[in-house]
Order: structure tokens, then C-alpha cells, then sequence
């Protein structure tokens, strides 16, 4: 690839207008504004950040991420600390230029620290609110289940979320510990959440086989599976995920960074996308993996060797995945397509 060429894709990447369907609130607080919320409520903020050095963490084993999760949201008191994070979290994802996103929140974690979904979800629609009038970023919420907690936390998270409804939240999510929670252990919360209008999604095959795929998918009817890794060899899952069409949020760098694949290039999300599955990208937790929205695509670019016309699918798969009904899908669609073509023609790529 010419010089030009290359610097013309960086610039393009960069400039794309984005969709994030996989990130989640607490993952992605920038690191001065964790180091704040962790002063002013008495956290020690080395525990909250994970690794002293928080330039770019890579953590043993998806279990030690989760312990490093669960600090960095004691850190989050109140619902004016949900303020703060929810405005850091949206200006870091407009910076990047993201239109649409899908932002997943932990209940059970800030459960545990005395506060209810029902006293944060209006303040974090007021803030959604107000920062897309400015900013026109528009932002909906996800309230994700954590598995390890068991059935009865997930109850009350289904309630919340389905309480909650008009404050942006669209769905339910399914997230934690894969290995030792089967998807299988949640149906009547997901069925009782899809009665009440919630999407679902979950993590499946993020460090779980093909099963847990299959799961998420057949047991408890998941319109959207994030990671999906385990998908890998089992032809029969991947036709059904092709088939259906049902979005595959990938996130390469995140598997990195755990150890979910060895490397970039033990990645499948190129192969998928190549065999016609709905894929995003994603950056799941930037702020802890030390990545961005931008980073991940450059990661499909020079790392799983996607080309600009991948790229751009890639892009507009962020809207056709997400949640949105059908009108507003169209109504970005259209815009993401538009704009896709003054990048092109400013950039001279095809
Ligand atoms: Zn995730």
C-alpha cells in the first residue's frame, strides 16, 4: 500500500461517523475523572484503575478484569457521580465522532454499593439528554445482568430496566463470569423482559465455547450476541448467526487485553464478516484496555488487514445491529452513507 493510500485511510477512519453497540459506562470513565470520583469518595485509586500504570493494562484472565470492574464502580456514590462519569463517558465517544451509541451499565454492582437503578437512570437520561441536543451523539442504555451474582439480583435488574424504559433504557443485557453461569440459568428473567418491550443481548462466547452461542441465542432468544468468539469451528452456529443475521458486536482489542485470543492475529472478526455475518466493532471498555472506537477500526485496517470498502461495512453494520427502531435506522443510515461518500471523494478512496 502506497503512503498516500495509507494516511488517507488513518485520516478516513478517523473521520467516519460511528455507531458504538458495545461499551460499557464504567469501563470507558476516563482515567482523571475515575482518579477524581475515586479522591473525592475515600477509593484508593490504583485498586480502581486495575494496574499502577494504566497506560496499557493487559490482565491475566477474564476473571481479574472483573475484580479490577467491580473497584473502579465503588468509585461511582451518587447520582451526581453518575453525572460526571456519563458526561466524560459521552464527550470521549463525540470526540471520536459517534452518533449512536448503545451504553451498557452493571446494576448489581451499584446495588451492592446502595444505589438503585430508579434514583440514576433519570439523571443519566437528563445528561443523555442535554448532550445530544448540543452534541448530537443520541444514547440509549443497556442494563446488563452479571451472571456470577445469581437469579434473584437478575430479577431485580430485569425490573429496573423495564421500569426504566423512559429513560432510554432499550434492553437487557447478559454479562460476568461465562464460564461458570450457562446463559440457560436466566430465561425467565429474559422472557419475562422481552414481555415488557426490553431488546436482549448478551456476551456469549466471549471465553465460552460454541454452547454458550447457542444459549444465549435458542434459550434465551438474544436478538444481538457480544464477542461471540466461540462461534469459531462450529459451522452449523455460524450459519445460523449468517442466516438470521444476528449482529455480532466483536471487540478485538478487549480479547486481547483479557486473553480471550492469543493475538490480533488469532482474531476471527475478519473471517466472520468475510462469511456474510452482521459485525460491529467496538472498544467494550476503552479506558481500561487503553483503546477507542477509532483504535479498533484502525485495529480492523493494519491488524486483521479489513479493507476501506470492510471498513465501511463495518460502519453501517453499527446502525443496522443496533436497537433503533426502523425509521431511525433508515435516517442514519442514510446520513453514515452520505457522509461515507464526501469521505471518500475528499480522501480519493474506493
Ligand atoms: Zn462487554
Amino acid at each position: 500500500m502506497n503512503v498516500a493510500r495509507k494516511s488517507n485511510l488513518a485520516q478516513a477512519i478517523e473521520q467516519m461517523p460511528k455507531a458504538e453497540l458495545h461499551v460499557h459506562l464504567e469501563g470507558s470513565i476516563s482515567h482523571e475523572t475515575i482518579e477524581e470520583l475515586a479522591r473525592k469518595n475515600g477509593i484508593d485509586s490504583y485498586a480502581a484503575r486495575g494496574r499502577a500504570n494504566p497506560a496499557r493494562l493487559r490482565y491475566g484472565h477474564l476473571v481479574d478484569f472483573l475484580e479490577a470492574y467491580r473497584v473502579r464502580c465503588k468509585c461511582l456514590r451518587s447520582a451526581d457521580d453518575f453525572q460526571v462519569a456519563c458526561t466524560d463517558v459521552l464527550e470521549s465517544l463525540h470526540a471520536l465522532n459517534v452518533r449512536y451509541a448503545e451504553i451498557m451499565i452493571a446494576p448489581t454492582l451499584h446495588r451492592m454499593n446502595g444505589l438503585s437503578m430508579d434514583e440514576i437512570m433519570p439523571v443519566l437520561a437528563r445528561t443523555a439528554g442535554e448532550f445530544s441536543k448540543k452534541n448530537g451523539l443520541e444514547a440509549r442504555f443497556i442494563l446488563d445482568v452479571g451472571r456470577q451474582f445469581g437469579r434473584e439480583h437478575a430479577w431485580q435488574t430485569v425490573r429496573e430496566a423495564a421500569r426504566q424504559q423512559d429513560s432510554g433504557v432499550i434492553a437487557i443485557g447478559l454479562g460476568g463470569d461465562e464460564v461458570h453461569y450457562s446463559p440457560e440459568l436466566f430465561v425467565e428473567q429474559f422472557a419475562w423482559a422481552r414481555k415488557q418491550g426490553l431488546h436482549l443481548v448478551a456476551h456469549a462466547g466471549e471465553v465460552g465455547d460454541s454452547a454458550s452461542v447457542w444459549g444465549a441465542v435458542n434459550s434465551l432468544g438474544v436478538e444481538r450476541i457480544g464477542h461471540g468468539l466461540g462461534a469459531r469451528g462450529d459451522e452449523a452456529l455460524l450459519e445460523t448467526l449468517r442466516i438470521r443475521q444476528i449482529p455480532v458486536d466483536m471487540c478485538p482489542t478487549s480479547n486481547v487485553e483479557t486473553g480471550a485470543v492469543r493475538s490480533y492475529a488469532d482474531h476471527p472478526l475478519a473471517d466472520f464478516l468475510r462469511r456474510g455475518l452482521l459485525v460491529t466493532v467496538n472498544s467494550d471498555d476503552p479506558a481500561m484496555f487503553g483503546t477507542s472506537l477509532t483504535q479498533e477500526y484502525s485495529v480492523c485496517w493494519q491488524e486483521l488487514g479489513l479493507a476501506w470498502s470492510e471498513l465501511k461495512l463495518l460502519c453501517l453494520n453499527g446502525i443496522r445491529g443496533s436497537f433503533l427502531p426502523d425509521k431511525d435506522k433508515e435516517r442514519f443510515l442514510e446520513e453514515f452513507t452520505e457522509e461515507l461518500a464526501e469521505i471518500e471523494s475528499e480522501t480519493g478512496l474506493r
